[in-house]
């Protein structure tokens, strides 16, 4: 490629890097794995790999950073995010933080296999930075490779984008390009390793700042460095709060909490769960990060994990998302106290601020959730409770059961209608998301008839009629996630060379509030197949 080129291509890229150039780096330029001390980051290149190769890439992401469709198509695109050509102004890091795992300090950990390569300036006047993972080791890789393998690559950048379209809060994913070498996994750590494609996602987020980031630095008493980076933080990412001192530090992590407590009423809105809630994987922006072993509830089941690592313990099951969250920010607050004096009150009131955003934004939620107008207190809360409750009662799609309700009618039913009356005009419509409707017991059924009872009642309270209520429901109630499935059946396609699987979900899930005429397989729950399969229904953290 001719420089003058790459110069016209690629010039709305302009670096300013402000985290290296603001931050203490590790004085030590050695590629080798080792503690770090009194350093945010250590500069590191990414591999060279031979034959990058473009799998996909979000046209959306291309364009919020002022890049061309036509330059993601050429070779050189895919050698940029494959790692192998660094462009002017780049000045690739690999950050230092630590985190609690499944509940333990684990001390440093940093990012094994995720190479900065700077941040840009986004169309919106935004700094952005670009990151990829699997990559290649970096001081932080300890025991591990730093590399990464198609199927999971594929599940992140597939899952960064669909939540970015379904509203949530998330790191973004700009591409996804084969290495064209083989990396060796053993899938479910039972002696079976085998070669696998490996591949390089890059991410891009205005931070990768993680609540461990700040941790690691509390944990080893380096002051000066965690304020640096608390300071860092606050001007660049929250700079609305003013100068960073005693009194605005517990504003920032109040803030912290507040993000948090609405990322987790969104997990919980569209059926998300994370897997690996761990410290390191919380971002101080309140963004979903780091996805592993994640999946999505197709029966509504709050005590399910897609991750196997988490299978006993079950600390990172759906319902306890938020709890989670709660605690890993307390482990935050005792991370920031030496900023303040260790005045442990100056920071309760941030995690008092976690429980209220997490209520009142769960109260919307539901509001939204069910089409209601507003949110009418105690009444209202135990008609939510009643709903989840009646959820599990028979293996009940998530996702198709707020869709099917939407379109259930709730005027003009006929009241003197008998149970049996009743369960025919109920099960007519929400029958598909059921996935055993024969098998629905009559206590079930009482109690969705029940409840339906005073759902209904509770429309009329609030003069919502059908119409106004399914246009509500289908805003905040997705039709198409990306289900366990359906990102397996693209896994499945790539692996074989074929991406276009990965392109039309990646087409399907930016538009997932709208029916799509065509696209119904997409909707539909999960087959029997699935129920038992790996990367369907049980996910392993070997990515
Ligand atoms: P996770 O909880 O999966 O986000 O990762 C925990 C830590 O392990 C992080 O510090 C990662 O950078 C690191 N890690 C995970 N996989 C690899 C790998 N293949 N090579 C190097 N480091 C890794
Ligand atoms: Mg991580």
């Amino acid at each position: 490629m001719k420089t003058d080129q790459r110069n016209t291509a690629w010039e709305s890229l302009t670096f300013d890097n402000r985290f290296t150039r603001s931050l203490p780096g590790d004085p030590e330029t050695e590629n080798s794995t080792r503690q770090v001390y009194e350093a945010c980051f250590s500069r590191v290149r990414p591999m060279n790999f031979k034959r990058p190769q473009l799998v996909a890439y979000s046209k959306e992401v291309v364009q919020q950073l002022g890049l061309t469709e036509s330059l993601a198509r050429s070779q050189q695109f895919a050698s940029v995010f494959g790692g192998g050509d660094l462009l002017p102004g780049m000045d690739p890091f690999a950050m230092c933080y630590g985190g609690h795992q499944f509940g333990n300090w684990a001390g440093q950990l940093g990012d094994g296999r995720a190479i900065n390569l700077g941040e840009v300036v986004d169309v919106n006047g935004k700094h952005q930075t670009l990151q990829l993972k699997g990559s290649g080791p970096t001081p932080y890789s300890r025991f591990a490779d730093g590399l990464a393998v198609l199927r999971s690559s594929v599940r992140e950048f597939l899952c960064s984008e669909a939540m970015h379209h379904l509203g949530v809060p998330t790191t973004r994913a700009l591409s996804l390009v084969l290495t064209g070498e083989s990396v060796t996994r053993d899938m479910f750590y039972d002696g079976n390793p085998k070669d696998e494609p490996g591949a390089i996602v890059c991410r891009v987020a205005p931070s990768f700042v993680r609540l461990g980031n700040f941790q690691l630095f509390a944990s080893r008493g380096d002051i000066t460095t965690l304020k640096r980076l608390t300071d860092f933080t606050i001007r660049n990412d929250f700079p609305h709060l003013g100068e960073p001192s005693p009194d605005v530090y517990p504003e920032f992590f109040a803030e912290v909490c507040q993000r948090t407590a609405e990322l987790m009423v969104h997990w919980m809105r569209v059926g998300f769960v994370h897997g690996v809630m761990n410290t390191d994987n919380l971002s101080v922006l309140g963004l979903t990060i780091d996805y592993g072993p994640y999946g999505w509830l197709e029966d509504y089941d709050p005590n399910w994990t897609p991750n196997t690592t988490d299978a006993q313990g079950r600390r990172y099951r759906y319902g306890h998302q938020p709890q989670v969250a709660q605690w890993n920010l307390a482990q935050f607050a005792g991370a920031l106290l030496p900023l303040v004096d260790n005045n442990v009150e100056a920071l309760q009131s941030g995690l008092k601020l976690y429980v209220e955003s997490f209520e009142d934004a769960w109260h919307s939620m539901m509001v939204a959730k069910l089409g209601l107008e507003s949110f009418r207190g105690e009444d209202d809360q135990e008609l939510f409770g009643d709903l989840l409750d009646v959820l599990v009662l028979a293996e009940t799609d998530m996702t198709l059961f707020y869709r099917s309700l939407a379109e259930l009618p709730c005027e003009s039913v006929d009241e003197t209608a008998s149970a049996d009356e009743q369960w025919n005009r109920w099960i007519e419509t929400m029958g598909q998301a059921y996935y055993a409707a024969d098998k629905i017991t009559d206590e079930t059924k009482s109690k969705s008839l029940e409840w339906w009872s005073r759902y209904r009642n509770r429309l009329q309270l609030g003069g919502v009629s059908d119409q106004q209520r399914q246009q509500r429901m289908n805003r905040v109630n997705p039709l198409y996630v990306l289900r366990n499935y359906l990102a397996q059946l693209a896994i499945d396609r790539s692996e074989q060379g074929d991406h276009q699987g990965v392109w039309e979900l990646l087409d399907v899930l930016r538009n997932p509030y709208e029916q799509q005429q065509g696209r119904e397989a997409f909707a539909e729950k999960r087959p029997e197949w699935a129920r038992h399969r790996a990367g369907c229904s049980m996910l392993s953290c070997s990515s």
